[in-house]
């Protein structure tokens, strides 16, 4: 069974193999997770040998899909280009049961599971193992095809499959990410803590913002717009992807004022519902900071929520700066 050319039939750019043994990885990890840098992401603390998940396993099929859209958001609030389009666990989920579908038709009896978030397994470094790239002082994977514009997934499988020499480290002298974080997460090169990343306190914790991430409102691309290897994106030509209105430049002031009917008709099958609506009002109004007009911050004082409302009496915290209240 050829599972590279199955894996590229079922619409992934990218497939490299390695086996289900333990790396240096989880020393990495427990590291990291003994110095709190993952903050509030308790689920990093399950992360599981994989042959755990899947008893049996002896493979880790590493896969990577580009998502790379040539197109530059007009000034102001920024969202990370993951989140411009349909969620990509939607549209990587289809791709995957594809592909474990095609799988299972060639080998009977064996076991496979399709994992993309959804399992306690560290995609990044079995696509390391697996030779599709490697992991930069900016913590992506970057592929030397695609660039860091690239989404993960992996499949566990009882198949005993020939493994791929690991990617090395191509990221040389380079230090451009290093000092492009807005707000200092890099403890070093490759450990970030998540607790001043801005992706962390947009996306994955229940707090007010203190911090200065304008203009970024969901995520944040800063280290990978300065990598190098991102200079040779190759857009992915993924309609999936393309940027849907609002969501590239988000409207600060509607992410304040809108309802919950409205925001799960916008965001329902896009990643910027995981923060839910309070989470994006959150965010706004610490973009806006001093700019929010008076009407949207006495919205904000009135919230249901009390995130929103904990974040519109932190008064001069957010930053200024990346206004889009039209
Ligand atoms: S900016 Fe430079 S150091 Fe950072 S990930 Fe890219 S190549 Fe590596």
């Amino acid at each position: 069974m050829n599972v590279k050319a199955l894996a590229r039939a079922s619409g992934f750019d990218l497939c490299g193999i390695a086996r289900a043994v333990p790396g240096e990885e989880d020393a990495r990890l427990r590291e990291w997770l003994a110095k709190g840098y993952h903050g509030d992401m308790r689920y990093m603390e399950r992360r599981r040998d994989v042959r755990e998940i899947l008893p049996g396993c002896r493979s880790v099929i590493a896969l990577g899909v580009n998502y790379h859209v040539p197109h530059e958001p007009p000034p102001g609030a920024r969202v990370s280009r993951y989140a411009w389009g349909e969620d990509y666990h939607r549209v990587l989920g289809r791709m995957l049961d594809i592909f474990t579908a095609r799988l299972g038709e060639g080998a009977p009896g064996e076991g496979f599971l399709a994992c993309c978030d959804t399992s306690p397994v560290l995609e990044k470094a079995w696509a390391e193992r697996a030779g599709i790239g490697w992991i930069g002082k900016n913590g992506c994977l970057i592929s030397p095809r695609f660039g860091s514009f690239v989404f993960l997934a992996v499949v566990l499988t009882t198949l005993d499959l020939p493994p791929d020499p690991p990617h090395p480290d191509r990221c040389g002298s380079c230090t451009r990410c290093l000092s492009s974080c807005p707000t200092g997460a890099f403890v070093a090169p490759k450990v970030i803590d998540a607790r001043k990343c801005i992706p962390y306190l947009t996306i994955e914790q229940w707090r007010p913002i203190r911090e200065r991430i304008a203009p970024w409102a969901f995520g944040c691309d800063a280290c990978q717009d300065v990598c190098p290897w991102n200079r040779k994106a190759k857009d992915c030509g993924r309609a999936e992807f393309a940027p849907r209105p609002g969501q590239d430049a988000p409207d600060l002031r509607g992410w304040v004022l809108m309802k919950g009917p409205e925001f799960r008709a916008r965001f329902q099958d896009t990643a910027l519902s995981r923060p839910g609506r309070r989470g994006l009002a959150r965010n706004a109004l610490a973009v806006l900071g001093d700019a929010a007009p008076p009407d949207v911050l006495d919205a904000a004082r009135q919230d249901p929520s009390r995130l929103v409302r904990e974040q519109a009496a932190t008064g001069t915290a957010g930053a200024s700066g990346g206004d889009r209240t039209s």
